[in-house]
């Protein structure tokens, strides 16, 4: 089980901002930006690696999820990315699909 599907269960706190029957969002708590909210589906898919084209609803309901954050904290003017990481390379820590929604600053281009 990852800390994610811990979160889910109610196992460990979390701030949550968003939930419904397929999707919960919460801060991260290692925030690399002023806003740092993660989205994530209650299914536990590993990584972007094992989407399934049965999926794809719920893909773009992690988007929109986002979108609508990025507006209730304020930064859908100023500007925000949202980035998925898959595997090693990408810098995945949680083997659990999750969409990261950061802004508040100015992003650097490319990424680090
Ligand atoms: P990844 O590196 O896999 O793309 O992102 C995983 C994210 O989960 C990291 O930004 C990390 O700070 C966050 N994270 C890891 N453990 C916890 C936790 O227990 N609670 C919260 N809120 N975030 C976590």
């Amino acid at each position: 089980m990852t800390i994610f599907e811990r979160i889910i269960a109610r196992e460990i706190p979390a701030t949550i901002l968003y939930e419904d029957a397929e999707l919960i969002a919460f801060r991260d708590n290692q925030a690399q930006a002023p806003v740092h909210v993660l989205v994530v589906p209650k299914k536990a898919i590993p990584s972007s690696n094992e989407l399934a084209s049965e999926d794809a609803v719920l893909i773009g309901k992690m988007v929109l999820v986002a979108k609508n954050i990025a507006k209730t904290e304020g930064i859908a003017e100023s500007g925000y990315r949202i980035v998925i990481n898959c595997n090693k390379d990408g810098g995945q820590s949680v083997d659990h699909l999750h969409l990261h929604l950061l802004g508040g600053r100015k992003m650097g281009w490319p990424p680090g």
